[in-house]
């Protein structure tokens, strides 16, 4: 077993993390503070392939692996979270299921674009009735001649504001329930399909997150991807992977947060000498930076098996679950090590703090990844 990255995957990273540091970290406070979509940032990381990094060249993607996809998502949201997030959505939740089901006229229209990062994707699963329990899905999408008519709500969407495509779940056949879902590509802006209000959000404030209202929303019957009723499975599989790219977020968010806890403590003197001698922040420092490399060797793993082609839901699961676990602890600890300065916003690590919180809550909660986790564990003891 190697340790080490090969080496095309260590430029990538190189070049991710001096990207951030030269052009996300000095503005990603502003942006947060302003609610404001990072748009020339997300141009330059489209220029670079960041948008469809394991998508394949001649469908617009990069053509690497999971493994640099991890790794670039931890550089980009080490630099700002909310930019990780908009990346995310594109490159896993959108561009990924595109290209493992779309019909190769769906991929010239709707893939192409958006992993070559032209265009943005969202993913529209969650409704304001239901979002861990996504089987119960209560939009609607109904065959009138040669079109489907979408009506229902979508709710949290992110990137809901900036995407110019949607893949959205809507039930063709409520009868069936979970099997009864179906998976549909939209574009936008389309008739029939309105934004809600801009959600006012703790964290990641810099990407958008909002409703999708369908209205008597007609789109071409084409418009459905995978067949009839393989909705929720191609959620659930999508969300496999995209559980990667969260925990590589919450990676990059406790990153940034040590780096920053660690410089503090090394120049911030209280009783005469560097608070960094004290053993009590030695100790934090310590807690701190193990729980990051285990959660980072976790997501690895996961993005490993994912390349392998092997399963990986439940490593995915526990992946998700350690790093967003340890984000909010890594960065609840770096306030403590900052004092006062830590619960102020002229130092990053209030911001870091805010945007942990949310790695524990979408694409499934820390409960619903101990249930993915404890379903896997007695499957293969059974
Ligand atoms: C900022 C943000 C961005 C988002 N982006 C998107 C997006 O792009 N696309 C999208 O489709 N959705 C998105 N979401 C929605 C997100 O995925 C859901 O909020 C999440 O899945 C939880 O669903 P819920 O909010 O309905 O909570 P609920 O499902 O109502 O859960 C409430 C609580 O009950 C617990 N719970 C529920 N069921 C169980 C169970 N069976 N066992 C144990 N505990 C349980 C949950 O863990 C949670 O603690 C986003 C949400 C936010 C806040």
């Amino acid at each position: 077993m190697m340790f080490t990255l090969p080496e095309t995957h260590q430029m990538l990273r190189q070049t991710c993390r001096e990207f951030a540091d030269k052009e996300l970290i000095p503005v990603a406070a502003q942006l947060d503070r302003e609610h404001r979509f990072p748009a020339a940032q997300v141009a330059r990381m489209a220029e670079m392939g960041l948008m469809g990094i394991a998508i394949p060249e001649e469908e617009g993607g990069a053509g690497l692996d999971t493994l640099a996809y991890a790794l670039a998502m931890e550089e980009i949201s080490r630099g700002c979270a909310s930019t990780g997030v908009i990346m995310s959505v594109n490159n896993s939740l959108y561009c990924d299921p595109l290209w493992k089901f779309g019909t190769p006229a769906q991929k010239k229209v709707f893939l192409e674009p958006f992993a070559s990062g032209r265009q943005l994707g969202c993913f529209a699963l969650s409704e304001p009735g239901n979002g861990s329990d996504a089987g119960a899905a209560r939009t609607t999408a109904e065959r009138h001649g040669d079109h489907w008519v979408l009506n229902g709500t979508k709710a949290w969407i992110t990137n809901g504001y900036d995407a110019n495509a949607a893949l959205v779940f809507a039930t063709t056949d409520r009868a069936k329930k979970h099997k009864g879902i179906s998976a549909f590509v939209v574009p936008m802006p389309t008739d029939g399909l309105s934004l809600g209000k801009k959600e006012d959000k703790l964290g990641i404030r810099a990407s958008s997150t909002c409703n999708l209202i369908f209205e008597d929303c007609r789109i071409p019957l084409e418009s459905l991807l995978g067949q009839e009723g393989e909705g929720f499975k191609i959620a659930m599989s999508t969300l496999d992977g995209g559980r990667i790219g969260i925990a590589a977020q919450a990676l990059g968010i406790a990153q940034a947060a040590l780096e920053e806890a660690i410089a503090y403590a090394q120049q911030r003197e209280a009783f005469g000498a560097p608070i960094a001698n004290l053993q009590a922040i030695q100790f934090k420092i310590a807690d701190m930076a193990w729980r990051l490399d285990s959660a980072r060797l976790l997501t690895w793993r996961a993005a490993h098996l994912k390349d392998q082609k092997a399963r990986f839901t439940t490593e995915a699961a526990m992946a998700k679950l350690a790093a967003s676990e340890m984000a909010t602890f890594v960065t609840h600890q770096a306030i403590q090590v900052l004092g006062g300065n830590g619960y102020v916003t002229e130092f990053p690590a209030e911001r870091h703090y805010r945007d942990a919180r949310i790695t524990e809550i979408y694409e499934g909660t820390s409960e619903i990844q101990r249930l993915v986790i404890a379903n896997g564990i007695f499957k293969e003891y059974a």
